[in-house]
């Protein structure tokens, strides 16, 4: 039997695919979103079997797809009782040197589309008075990062969003909490000089990259009933590089 429908943003690689493998075995409905149908499609069929899992493609950075969707999947499962937002970019470059343009990419997408997503879900998880939204930052909202001003201002956007959301939306029964990972070896981070994969090892004490399925655990875990008390919560997954 499932455990509730979940929607997870940017499941089509990286970090959101482990994410959705985690969860379809853990026994949830999902609902998987990014641009890239095909690959949603494929990832759909291949976890789909003791849950439902479907493929809803849309851009996160529309206000449009995100309550077509959000709506659509509340119907089609009857109830959504997580959402993680995790599709995210960066557009890296010196500040000094930051076009506007260049700017607004990350917030678009980071921060707006956690917004979208989140603002099209609350009304329906009051009423359900029950609900879960997980939302993806990075360590570098917590501390900022040279070459990524507008990428850390978009996570540290996040961070206070979700804050403010579970404080709003505590007396209904829903929650609200962040996920800041440290390095995670993905798409995002694979186009990264040597020089700099060396850097960032020599200051993780763990002394290794995280992978998705360290973020999927603890989104897993943010879902489940052991979590039910933690609400405006940030929990870094960043083998200890900024503790
Ligand atoms: P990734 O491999 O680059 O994947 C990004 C995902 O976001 C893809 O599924 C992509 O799908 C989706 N996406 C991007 N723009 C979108 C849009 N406008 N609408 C819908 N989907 C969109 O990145 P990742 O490393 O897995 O990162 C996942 C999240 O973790 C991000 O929020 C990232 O900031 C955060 N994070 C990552 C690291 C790291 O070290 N990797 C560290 C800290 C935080 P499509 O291209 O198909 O749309």
């Amino acid at each position: 039997m499932s455990k509730g429908s979940v929607i997870v943003t940017g499941a089509s690689r990286g970090i959101g695919t482990d994410i959705a493998r985690e969860l379809a075995a853990a026994g949830y409905d999902l609902a998987l979103v990014a641009r890239s149908a095909d690959r949603l499609e494929e990832l759909a069929s291949e976890l789909g079997g003791a849950t439902r899992v479907k493929a809803w493609p849309g851009d996160i950075s529309s206000w449009d797809d995100a309550q077509r969707i959000t709506n659509e999947v509340n119907e089609e499962f009857e109830g959504i009782h997580g959402l993680v937002n995790n599709a995210g970019v960066t557009q890296d470059g010196l500040f000094v040197r930051m076009s506007p343009e260049n700017w607004q990419k990350p917030i678009d997408i980071n921060l707006n589309g956690t917004f979208f997503f989140t603002r099209a879900a609350a009304p329906l998880m009051m009423r359900q008075r029950q609900g879960r939204i997980i939302n993806i930052s990075s360590v570098i909202g917590l501390t900022g990062n040279a070459g990524q001003a507008n990428y850390a201002a978009s996570k540290a956007g996040i961070v206070a969003l979700t804050k403010s959301v579970a404080k709003e939306l505590g007396g209904r029964g829903v929650t609200a909490n962040v996920i800041a990972p440290g390095f995670i070896a993905t798409d995002m981070t694979a186009d990264l000089p040597e020089k700099v994969r060396t850097g960032m090892l020599s200051q993780i004490p763990l002394k290794r990259f995280g992978e998705g399925k360290d973020v999927a655990g603890v989104v897993k875990f943010l879902l489940s009933p052991e979590a039910s008390y933690i609400t405006g919560q940030v929990l870094v997954v960043d083998g200890g590089m900024i503790a």
